[in-house]
């Protein structure tokens, strides 16, 4: 699996603490250091590329030159399978039907659009680049462009937006040519300028009980028009599941290329310095700076039970039995209060969060870690 950081967005989004950068002075020596970096780290991974995706930041921030080019740089150093998934992030004021056709004829066949919300104030309040009007508008150009794989990622949890006014929001999609929905809810990360707004008083602080009970409709809406709820923020339609995270979430290895992103390869995780200037300088000198982390059997175990307990694949019991006989036992002493008050089942090859537990899936999990 390949990932790439696009480190640029058109404006700052206020809850975002993503990697990134408004100025693009650096765009093309940024793209060069992402072409070189393909090059020096094409031996990472030992496998073919199984899925591509292009995140950020906003990719769409792109000209398509750009993106051919670092097409070029993949082709040319790894050796990809064919008819992979290959995800392509955009924001909707950067989508124009001549720009979609190019992404189509490079290689993208799956997009994934910040649409965020279809209301004008809660794009506002958000400070998104883009309208509403923008956003039907990118998503009709997806389908004439012949794009069958789109997701869109909506935002609920955000001040001022009721529970009907969700549901209206849910609704909104049914119409739309899409086969795949990320829904987050809106958290208040820290120096984020969300944060400062809620400390200085000037936005009101967001509702846990409102993010709840707008997770729950997400929910029974899901059930009730045709959508697999199948990790804790995404559902698809049938044919729609999302390959590349879902690797990621049943732990697959992966390479990320450009500032921030990460890298895993079973033994050790590396994280590209969140810096576009210092990335770019250590890409130029051959020497990419980055933190490495090894991953010990505990840690490993956590990571398995945290992304594990967010899926409708559950915890599988094949990963616990890799990683040792004490771990096997462990997950399964401390599941026990779980399974008892039906917060958990047992199937014969997984542990699986019910519908009704998965709200508190990251606390259950916490309480499972070693
Ligand atoms: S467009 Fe995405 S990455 Fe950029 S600031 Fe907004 S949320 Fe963050």
């Amino acid at each position: 699996m390949l990932y790439l950081h696009i480190p640029f967005c058109k404006q700052a989004c206020n809850y975002c603490d993503f990697h990134f950068s408004t100025s693009t002075t650096y765009k093309s020596q940024l793209v060069k250091a992402i072409v070189k970096e393909l090059s020096i780290r094409k031996q990472y991974l030992n496998t073919p590329i199984t899925s591509i995706y292009f995140g950020g930041g906003t990719p769409s921030q792109l000209t398509l030159d750009e993106v051919e080019v670092i097409f070029n740089s993949i082709y040319n150093n790894f050796n990809v399978n064919k008819g992979i998934e290959v995800t392509f992030e955009a924001n909707p004021d950067d989508l124009t039907l001549e720009y979609l056709k190019g992404l189509k004829s490079l290689g993208v066949n799956r997009l994934s659009i910040g649409i965020q919300s279809f209301r004008e104030q809660d794009l506002k309040s958000m400070n998104r680049a883009h309208s509403v009007k923008q956003a039907f508008d990118c998503l009709s150009f997806a389908e004439n462009a012949g794009f069958s794989h789109v997701s869109i990622d909506l935002i609920y949890g955000i001040q001022g937006l009721t529970n009907q006014d969700w549901v209206e929001q849910l609704n909104t999609t049914k119409k739309l040519p899409i086969d795949h929905l990320s829904c987050y809810s809106l958290t208040v990360e820290p120096k984020t300028p969300l944060a400062k707004a809620i400390e200085n008083g000037k936005m009101e602080d967001i509702s846990d009980d409102q993010s709840a009970d707008q997770f729950e409709f997400l929910q029974s809406w899901a059930l009730e028009n045709g959508f697999e709820h199948y990790e804790i923020s995404n559902l698809a339609k049938e044919g729609g599941v999302a390959q590349h995270n879902s690797a990621y979430w049943k732990g697959a290895h992966y390479l990320g290329i450009g500032p921030s992103a990460h890298s895993f390869n079973g033994i050790s995780r590396s994280v590209n310095i969140p810096n576009n200037t210092k990335y770019i300088r250590g890409i130029e000198a051959n020497k990419p700076e980055m933190e490495l982390e090894e991953i010990n059997t505990d840690i490993r175990f956590n990571e398995i039970v945290l992304t594990g307990l967010r899926t409708k694949w559950g915890v599988q019991k094949v990963e616990l039995i890799k990683l040792g006989k004490k771990y096997v036992q462990h997950f399964q002493q401390k599941s026990l209060v779980f399974k008892e008050i039906e917060k958990m089942i047992e199937t014969d090859s997984a542990f699986i969060l019910p519908a009704n537990a998965w709200l508190n899936a990251d606390g259950i999990a916490g309480k499972l870690f070693i």
